[in-house]
Formats: structure tokens, sequence, C-alpha cells
């Protein structure tokens, strides 16, 4: 496995592959690794035949210097299971290379991400998807990958990069990954490593509250979503050390709210589980 933290290598290997006709798949990452970026790399190897990850753990899109500063870096361990799960390529850029500006957010040329910001996470992470697509959009011009693959788990993260590669033409084919979750249904995440055993076991209440409104919508056919968002935020506030950020129903494509589950719709919630901040979703069905 070739590990590069130059631009300028990066540009000559990625020249090099493309002259010998590789088909370039591309994982996204912070590090912090486990399973669900995993499962993304398998993914990626599906779809292509030179597969590359990247490391980086971008400052641009974090809304505090705390959350950056204690967001958990593991390099060591991150370039050990990457290797071992067959990656060809791993990029791992330091903050210099990445923003020769420098500063956290003074990241100078930027990108603002499109209409799928708006709300969610967009509203109480302001500039957070602005930071998201202007890093994206530089590892693209970098890696320049046929293929990238992203998790469900970030779903808004999703539908602000389809638009992002829409609108600025990369030609690049995106694929999702479904979630992977625990044993007891709570979605990996980087963060959850900040969780102490205690909260740990309060944090499963956010996917068994999706689960339970899922199976409401789909077997007891409430479709109207001030109702199962009550549900869902009643599960959530059977925990003391839950405080919900939000609880919405989108429609899938668009993310625009929606009063009544009449197509695919998204379940979304950000929940803090006391200084921890977890998401997660679920889709929501019309048919039943
Ligand atoms: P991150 O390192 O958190 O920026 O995530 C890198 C990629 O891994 C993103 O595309 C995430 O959506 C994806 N990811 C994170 N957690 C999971 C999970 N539990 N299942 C599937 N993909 C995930």
């Amino acid at each position: 496995m070739l590990v590069l933290e130059t631009i300028s290598e990066m540009h000559s290997q990625v020249a090099a592959l493309k002259a010998s006709g590789k088909v370039l798949s591309f994982v996204p990452t912070m590090g912090a690794l486990h399973q669900g970026h995993l499962s993304l790399v398998e993914i990626a190897k599906l779809h292509g035949n030179y597969s590359i990850a990247s490391i980086f753990v971008n400052p641009a899109q974090f809304n505090s210097k705390e959350d950056l500063a204690r967001y958990p870096r593991t390099v060591d361990r991150d370039l050990s299971a990457l290797r071992a799960a067959g990656v060809d390529l791993v990029f791992l850029p330091s903050e210099a290379e990445m923003y020769p500006a420098g500063g956290t957010k003074d990241y100078g040329v930027y990108i603002l991400a499109g209409r799928a910001k708006e709300g969610l996470c967009g509203a109480t992470r302001p500039g957070h998807f602005d930071g998201v697509v202007t890093v994206v959009s530089m590892l693209f011009h970098i890696v320049q990958p046929d293929i990238a693959v992203f998790g469900l788990k970030d779903y808004q993260q999703c539908r602000v990069i389809s638009e992002l590669v829409k609108q600025q033409h990369f030609p690049v084919e995106l694929v999702y990954g479904p979630t992977v979750r625990d044993e007891d249904g709570l979605a990996l995440s980087s963060r959850n490593q900040l969780l102490s055993v205690a909260e740990r076991i309060e944090a499963r209440k956010i996917p068994e509250a999706l689960f339970a409104a899922e199976r409401l919508c789909r077997e007891e056919g409430e479709h109207a979503t001030e109702k199962i968002k009550n549900f869902v935020r009643g599960k959530l506030s059977e925990s003391a050390m839950i405080r919900p950020d939000y609880v919405e129903i989108c429609d899938s494509e668009t993310l625009a709210p929606l009063l009544i589950v009449d197509r695919e719709a998204q379940l979304l919630i950000a929940a803090f589980v006391n200084n921890v901040r977890l998401i997660d979703n679920i889709r929501l069905s019309a048919a039943s």
C-alpha cells in the first residue's frame, strides 16, 4: 500500500494510473476508522480496480476549535486497517498541504454548498457543509477518482455532495454505502469513542427511536410527520442524558421537510448524548 503525503506526488501517481487505464475508486475519511469506513472500502473495490482512501481531519468543517481538538486521531491504526482491507493508495496530507493559506476558517478560496445544506445539520452547524464541499472538491481535483463512495449515515452530506458533483461538473460517479451499526443498533461513528460507558448505553435510544418510528409508519400506517416526530422525541426523552438537536422528516431527494410521508422520506436525528453530538437516519416509505 502506497502512502503519499503531498499533492505533487499524488499528481504524478494519478497521471501514471490513468495512463495505464486504471479505474480509480475513492473513499474520503477523517480517520479514526471503524467498520463503517471499511465497508465503504469494500464497496469501492467492487466498483474500480485501484482503490484510494484519504485521511484528513478537515478543520474547515468544524464549528469549534474544541470539537476539532478532541476529534479522535489514530493514524497508525488507520493505516494498518486500510492495508489489511487491501487499499492500494492512501493520501495522508497535512493541514498546510491542503490549506496553504493557513488558518482554520481562513481557507481563502472556498465553495458554498447548495440547497441541500439548508436545515438539519446546516442550521445548527453554520458553515459546516461549505467546509465539506470545499475539501471534497479539493480532494476530487487531487485524486481525480472515477468513483467516490460516501456513507448514508451522513445522509445530508450525501445530498450536498450530489449537488456539488452536478453543479461543479465533476466526472465522478457517486456510490452510497448503507449505515453499518453495532450489535445494539448504534450507528458506528468516530465520535462514539468520546462516549463514556454509561453514555454509550444511553446512545442506543437513538437507533431504537428510529427503528420504532419506521415500524409505526410501515406497520401501523402512521404517515403524519408531526405525530412520528413527537413519537421519536418521546422515546429520546426517556433518557436524561439525551438532548435532541433536531428530529426531522424530509423528502429523501430534496431534503425539503414533509407534513405527510407521501413519498420516499428520511427521518433524521441529531442528538447530544451529554456533550457528544451523534447523527443517524432511516428511510420511511409511503407504501403501506
Ligand atoms: P468521516 O471519517 O466521519 O468523515 O466519514 C467518512 C465516510 O465514512 C463518510 O462517507 C461517512 O458517511 C462514512 N461513514 C461514517 N460512519 C459510517 C457508518 N456507520 N456506516 C457507513 N458509512 C459510514
